[in-house]
């Protein structure tokens, strides 16, 4: 079989022409900062396509040095980038075709916007990727309605709340179209009102296939939204798995400085008062765990991973 990467329809054949089940990976990848920091310790992750995966760790931990070298920001002093079943190459023009399908939505957006305008912000990703003004215009408006911004067209993003600054940073990258949208804290400094907003959009975003990725300290967040997390500390991963193994890995936890999610406090308390049985699977949110109060019956998308 040849050797192809079919761009337009989004089928990607590896080397060996299998079709891979993994549309971003990081293989053995170390990076030390220009002063000596070493912030990435041969870390490894892969995330399949249409996955929703969280890296989770206190500050420090090298979340966002890992997401910079996703779409070829940072280059490894080690390792290599895999994207599409191909090492990523740093050539400007690759590197400018792989931000067009790996975006990275930051974590403040005042670094991330820089137009003068809504529209203008937003038109600039794909007019610089070379669609037509027209063509651009289709994409825009999609992203502007997605992200509800619509309103916000012609204002200057400089006097945006920070919660529609966040909307319209999102808007960037899905005008682009991309295969895997990373976010870095998507929910940091957003109230309880624009937190739900923006975790419901991303399963939106998810939903139409776009594998997703971020990092976060909240593990309430991370247990009800993952399907796959990894745990940083320190630069390496320290443990992964589906959100219910994690959080029934007590050793961990406390080795990553991590609470358990307040979901599964109350979970552990009620079976410890005898409330629900020991032997049920955990609960996926606090609709789960209200059946399982009420009828004794139980959900197990969270599974501990044990069966
Ligand atoms: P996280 O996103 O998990 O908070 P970072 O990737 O920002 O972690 O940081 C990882 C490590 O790299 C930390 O020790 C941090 O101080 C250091 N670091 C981050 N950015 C720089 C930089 N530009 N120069 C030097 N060290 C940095």
């Amino acid at each position: 079989m040849s050797f192809s990467i079919d761009l337009d329809n989004k089928n990607f054949l590896t080397g060996g022409g299998i079709l891979s089940e993994y549309i971003i990976e990081a293989r053995e990848i170390e990076y030390k900062y220009p002063d000596g920091t070493k912030a990435l310790d041969n870390i490894s992750f892969k995330a399949k396509k249409g996955e929703k995966l969280a890296f989770l760790g206190p500050n420090g931990a090298g979340k966002t040095t890992l997401f910079l070298h996703l779409n070829g920001i940072l280059k490894p002093e080690k390792g290599e980038v895999i994207f599409a079943g191909r090492p990523i190459s740093y050539r400007q023009k690759s590197l400018q075709e792989l931000r067009s399908r790996v975006g990275i939505v930051f974590q403040d957006p005042d670094d991330q916007l820089f137009a003068a305008n809504v529209f203008q912000e937003i038109s600039f990703g794909p007019l610089n990727m070379g669609l037509s003004k027209k063509d651009a215009e289709i994409r825009v408006s999609r992203a502007m309605r997605q992200t509800g911004v619509e309103d916000l067209k012609n204002r200057p993003t400089h006097y945006l709340s920070q919660g529609q600054k966040k909307r319209v940073s999102i808007a960037d990258i899905l005008a682009m179209d991309p295969e895997v949208i990373i976010f870095d804290e998507p929910t940091a400094s957003l109230d309880p009102k624009h937190k739900t907003q923006i975790v419901d959009l991303l399963d939106e975003i998810n939903r139409e296939g776009i594998t997703v990725i971020m990092s976060t300290h909240d593990v309430d967040l991370a247990y009800s939204w993952a399907d796959y997390i990894y745990v940083m500390v320190e630069g390496a991963i320290l443990g992964e798995g589906i959100p219910g193994r994690i959080f029934s890995d007590e050793i961990l936890l406390k080795e990553a400085g991590l609470n358990k999610p307040m979901l599964l406090e109350v979970f552990s308390m009620l079976q410890k008062k005898g409330i629900i049985e020991n032997e049920i699977d955990l609960p996926a949110d606090i609709k789960g765990l209200a059946l399982l109060i009420n009828s004794g019956s139980h959900t197990n998308k969270k599974g501990n991973g044990d069966d």
